[in-house]
């Protein structure tokens, strides 16, 4: 479908890309990861080409609002000069509780049924926590960081987040892939709600110990120069799943 212009409505991924790094990879307005491409200046009818320029960041909810006249042109241009997530270094978006503890792939290692998933130097790195209440929601938290040592993905009680100062952070569906520079992705990671997640790809360092995840394979490197491959492992039922130094 193009406007009167012949302009198609795919806007290119370098384009796409260059809007993300320019907002922070949230909705311009309230920060929520999960975003939709606007044209705003000027609107998409009357734009002639895609210009990085001339498009912002906005989440369903405040994409609906602009739609229907309750968010002013004049708001919009005001958040994407200061977009909401560059003010607050993060976006953000929820995971849906599960009604189990949920399970982690992280790659060729699955961690199930664990109270600490993962853990470094006895630093709990996952950690699901039981519900509060009966019938209230397990609660998961992770850290994931990349070859720096820096975040790239937070979760903290079911609520993620990830960092402005990425160099690219892309969601598509239920995936979320954090990039460190071009082709390198540290942190690809699939939500399967209500049930857990899967670790696709990771390349991460943390308190020296270096995690390279590829789809069915977990090398982990120590820092005293040993090392361990796991492919299709299972820790299941485990007070710790995994236990690094
Ligand atoms: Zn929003």
């Amino acid at each position: 479908m193009s406007n009167k212009y012949g302009l198609p409505r795919d806007i290119p991924s370098d384009v796409k890309r260059a809007v993300r790094q320019r907002c922070g990879f949230g909705c311009v307005i309230c920060a929520g990861a999960i975003v939709d491409y606007e044209h705003f200046s000027p609107e998409f009818a009357n734009a002639t080409r895609h210009d990085p320029e001339g498009i912002t960041l906005l989440c369903p909810i405040c994409h609906a609002k602009k739609t229907r006249n309750m968010l002013s042109q004049r708001r919009v241009h005001e958040a994407n000069q200061y977009p909401s997530a560059r003010k607050v270094q993060y976006a953000f978006s929820d995971v849906e509780a599960s009604e189990g503890r949920p399970f982690i792939k992280l790659a060729g290692m699955t961690l199930r049924n664990c109270n600490t998933p993962l853990q470094v130097r006895g630093y709990p790195l996952f950690q699901v926590e039981s519900p509060e209440e009966l019938n209230g929601p397990y609660r998961l938290t992770a850290s994931f960081f990349n070859r720096q040592s820096q975040p790239s993905l937070f979760i903290r009680q079911n609520e993620w987040k990830v960092f402005a100062d990425s160099w690219d952070v892309e969601v598509k569906g239920p995936s979320v892939t954090v990039r460190e520079r071009p082709g390198e992705i540290a942190l690809k990671i699939l939500f399967v709600p209500g049930e857990g997640l899967v670790v696709e790809r990771l390349d991460m360092y943390c308190a020296g110990f270096h995690l390279i995840g590829n789809g069915e394979e977990l090398r982990v490197n120590s820092p005293d120069g040993g090392g361990a491959t796991f492919t299709r492992c299972l820790a299941d039922n485990c007070n710790v799943g995994l236990s690094l130094g």
